[in-house]
């Protein structure tokens, strides 16, 4: 991840902000330090006030973007999510997919492996949820899991979960050939900023069934999640399917930056609106024309 705030374009021209695609992305084969990146930062934004403009109009651009996936039917949407507890995982859905028409797009939550997903090999569950084309799907907890979890609380020994880094990529590419764009997002929050949401949680009954000890248990293993991360992160960022370390405390500007890279990966995709497949003036002609005279 760069920290350059401008690109420069030589003499003559004025500074351009760097798009948050390239700003925020794990540069491949870089090594990635999360404690170098600030889970406070904002952008030079001083509150939520002064982005909302930005984030509804973010929001309106992810809306006809995917209607355009959607018509053109030919290309699909994977977005991975992944954070420490209590990271916004589920206000990011909420945002990102709230943008959305639910027909075309659609949210998959991976939990604790059940028997028959343990009986495979670890990407059977993910594979079969991967988007069909003219699809957005978004992956609330991913194969991430299996090279971080499950080397954090040693659910499988090394030799197992050390291959996954090159089995991933090859999966990855392989959804990227088909005609996928994968986008893989990590939340970054600190300590403190999780144990405050731990604690709101507490105070809050609408939010009491989200409450787990196992989130308590998992936070005792912080340095280890933070190190298993940054391996996961660094080996699995590639040009085909980038990691992006996104800013999490402030939960506006999650929003804004997903929502502003996301909007920013489609836009290059220029998608054009479908052709007709039929003589939209002979159809005017015969149908509405003929009816007009004869009601
Ligand atoms: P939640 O997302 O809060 O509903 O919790 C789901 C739990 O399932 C989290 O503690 C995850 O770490 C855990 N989980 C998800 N995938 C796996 C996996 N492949 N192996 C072990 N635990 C997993
Ligand atoms: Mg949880």
């Amino acid at each position: 991840m760069s920290h350059v705030r401008t690109i420069e374009h030589g003499p003559g021209h004025k500074p351009r902000p760097m798009p948050y695609c390239e700003r925020f992305r794990v540069s491949p084969g870089r090594r990635l330090r999360l404690s170098k990146i600030d889970p406070s930062f904002k952008d030079r934004r001083d509150h939520e006030e002064a982005a909302s403009a930005e984030i509804g109009a973010l929001a309106a651009r992810l809306r006809a973007l995917q209607s355009l996936i959607y018509a053109e039917n030919r290309r699909s949407v994977l977005i991975c999510l992944q954070a420490l507890d209590a990271g916004g995982k589920d206000g990011t859905i909420n945002h990102v997919l709230g943008a959305m028409n639910p027909q075309g797009a659609r949210v998959v939550s991976f939990k604790v492996p059940s028997k028959q997903e343990e009986a495979h090999d670890f990407l059977w569950r993910v594979h079969q949820h991967a988007p069909a084309k003219g699809e957005v799907v978004v992956f609330n907890r991913s194969h991430y899991e299996d090279v971080t979890i499950v080397r954090v609380r040693k659910l499988a020994p090394k030799k197992v979960w050390s291959k996954r880094y090159d089995l991933i990529n090859d999966f990855e590419r392989n959804l990227v050939e088909s005609g996928t764009h994968v986008l893989k997002f990590y939340l970054h929050i600190s300590p403190d900023e999780q144990l405050a949401r731990f604690k709101q949680r507490l105070d809050d009954p609408a939010r009491w069934w989200k409450i787990s000890e196992a989130d308590y248990a998992e936070r005792a293993f912080w340095p280890e999640y933070i190190r298993a991360y940054e391996d996961a992160l660094s080996r699995t960022s590639t040009d085909e399917a980038p990691w992006y370390v996104i800013p999490a405390n402030h939960k506006w500007f999650r929003n804004l930056a997903i929502s502003r890279i996301v909007v920013e990966t489609l836009e290059a995709l220029k998608i054009e609106r479908p052709r007709p497949t039929v003589d939209i003036d002979a159809i005017r002609r015969k149908y509405h024309e003929a009816s007009r005279r004869h009601p």
